[in-house]
């Protein structure tokens, strides 16, 4: 697939655009503590740490009071994420960001107050190589253009800002253009990408709860990704952060752009079953994101259709009741007994990895 040419931009250790892989993004959803809360300090490292095996490049924090200047200075210093600062109405808390470490801001020029004051954070971006991401959603647009098609407004406004920028020498712009409609957030990015040569951010926004927030960027992500528009994503997702990075790394697996990793085949189970396969896969899926080798893992409910769905599987779990039987390569392996074929599975996907 050819992917959309743009300028590079420099986030920390990731470089997006310009072909480099698409970046997965999720943001924190919880509010800062004072840094002398050490045991919360650690826990939240511990939680960056788990997010980057899982394959997130990128998370953004809400920074909305300088009373998170210690604590948020401290991330930047130890996250292994490229941390970004998300900021609205006060420059003088988006310089704060950027003098903290952050690797990026997020912005809407248009509420931080004046050209002047957009233009103080942009100066001190650029001393302190951070990068700015020119954030625009539906609900925030000029009201003055609140009864104008929102895809023209956002684009159209969008292009003002870069035009700003541009004028003050900044390049490390990455632009989205989010909104809660899922044709409008298409063709917004759509008529950027034609209009532009700036990385894009993906995402639909405020996209609802797991089941509707996949089903909604997969249809509009997924088409923007396929027709090789898009530098870093995140799915939008009204439930843990594990989903997002989930969701994001699977649409990319299926359109072809991200081919590394394990991919989950599991049934949905039927009268037939007598073995929890549900309660396996939800023990084990996001386990599995942490490996990079490109291996097909099937995990099924019966073990009358079990090993011929699998068949084509490297690794394949099936079971009756407290039995599970393993397959290596459609060979049957193994039989365990249900309390340890988690372990008796990562084992094999090791094992299978080590003599890749
Ligand atoms: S593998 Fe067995 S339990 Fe799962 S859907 Fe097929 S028949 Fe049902």
């Amino acid at each position: 697939m050819n992917r959309r040419k743009t300028n590079e931009v420099f986030i920390k250790d990731i470089t997006i655009g310009s072909g480099h892989p698409v970046a997965i993004q999720t943001m924190y959803s919880l509010p800062l503590h004072p840094l002398s809360e050490r045991e919360w300090y650690e826990q939240l490292l511990f939680t960056l740490r788990s997010y980057a095996t899982m394959g997130c490049d990128i998370i953004r924090f809400s920074y909305p009071s300088s009373d998170h200047f210690e604590t948020f200075r401290a991330i930047c210093n130890d996250s292994p994420l490229a941390v970004v600062a998300d900021i609205h109405f006060d420059q003088k808390l988006a310089i704060e960001a950027i003098k903290a470490g952050s690797a990026k801001i997020r912005i809407n020029p248009g509420n931080i107050g004046s050209k002047n004051k957009v233009r103080e954070i942009v100066s001190c971006a650029k001393d302190h190589a951070c990068a700015i991401r020119i954030g625009l959603n539906g609900g925030s647009l000029p009201v003055r253009r609140r009864n104008e098609d929102p895809v023209a407004v956002m684009v159209e406004t969008a292009l003002e800002y870069t035009d700003w920028f541009e004028s003050w020498n900044f390049d490390q712009t990455v632009l989205s253009v989010k909104h809660t409609d899922v044709d409008y957030t298409y063709r917004s990015y759509k008529e950027l990408a034609k209009q532009c040569s700036y990385p894009l951010h993906l995402g639909v926004t405020e996209a609802g709860s797991i089941v509707s927030a996949v089903t909604r960027s997969t249809w509009a992500l997924g088409r923007l990704l396929s027709e090789g528009i898009g530098d870093t994503m995140r799915i939008s997702i009204s439930d843990d952060n594990m989903y997002e990075i989930s969701a994001a790394k699977e649409i990319l697996r299926t359109v072809g752009i991200e081919h590394k990793g394990i991919h989950l085949i599991s049934c949905p189970k039927c009268g037939r079953s007598t073995f929890d396969s549900q309660s396996f896969v939800k023990k084990v899926e996001h386990k599995l994101l942490a490996y990079k080798s490109d291996l097909t893992v099937a995990i099924m409910g019966c073990q009358v259709n079990g090993p011929g769905e699998a068949a084509h599987a490297d690794i394949a779990i099936t079971g009756i009741g407290k039995r599970v039987f393993l397959y290596m390569k459609g060979k049957l392996v193994k039989e365990v007994l249900s309390d340890t074929a988690e372990e008796e599975l990562m084992k094999a996907i090791g094992e299978m990895i080590d003599a890749q």
